[in-house]
């Protein structure tokens, strides 16, 4: 399954192979372009169903994800759930607090208090967001079921988002990254890719190393 969900994940362009500058100011022949994939209605509702396949049987009342991109997640998730179990499923989102932290709002909370919940993510790296998600879930009263993420790229355990019941992912990606000193794309001479990541400031920062 996981080599189907990658595949699906280079054809929108949300995994790509290159010349990347990551945030950490390493750089790397791949990168994961989350947000690519949500122009793909058709490919992210197949994703969001395999994600729904596998809570089919946990009696999931309520489907939740981190603003932005995963409340959209979310709405396919628990589409799916309804259509596979004939039972509506709410789909609700959690916003940034502003402290870095993850709150539930716009009513969502009411949904939430005493039903079963589902967390649903696109990408982890550190397992922070879903984290959030699982404590704002818990504060509002809810039941975490489950925390499944699309693509899994920081090897988070169960433990790193807060041990929910459960916690997995569609695919495992790792990215092999290394310092500008150290890397051979640039020895090279390939282009840094200037679209994605942090390339265009580290080739702006060359050009004018002082600014
Ligand atoms: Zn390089």
């Amino acid at each position: 399954m996981a080599e189907e969900v990658l595949a699906t994940l280079q054809k929108v362009g949300a995994f790509r192979s290159g010349h990347f500058v990551l945030t950490s100011g390493r750089h790397s022949d791949s990168y994961v372009n989350k947000d690519a994939m949500y122009a793909y209605t058709h490919d992210l509702s197949a994703l969001c169903k395999r994600m729904a396949d596998l809570y089919r049987d946990k009696k999931v009342d309520v489907v939740i994800g981190p603003a932005v991109g995963a409340a959209i997640l979310a709405q396919w998730v628990a589409f799916h759930l309804t259509e596979m179990n004939g039972r509506s499923v709410y789909s609700v989102y959690a916003d940034k607090d502003g402290n870095g932290g993850f709150v539930i709002k716009r009513g969502y909370d009411q949904l939430v208090k005493g039903k079963n919940t589902l967390i649903v993510e696109d990408l982890t790296t550190t397992g922070g967001s879903i984290k959030k998600v699982v404590d704002a879930v818990r504060v509002a009263g809810g039941t975490v079921v489950g925390a499944i993420t699309i693509c899994n790229r920081g090897d988070v355990t169960k433990e790193m988002v807060g041990n929910p019941a459960e916690f997995s992912e569609l695919a495992k990606v790792h990215l092999e990254s290394w310092d500008e000193d150290e890397c051979d794309l640039c020895k090279r001479g390939i282009p840094v890719n200037t679209d994605v990541g942090h390339g265009k400031a580290f080739l702006e920062n060359k050009i004018s190393p002082d600014r």
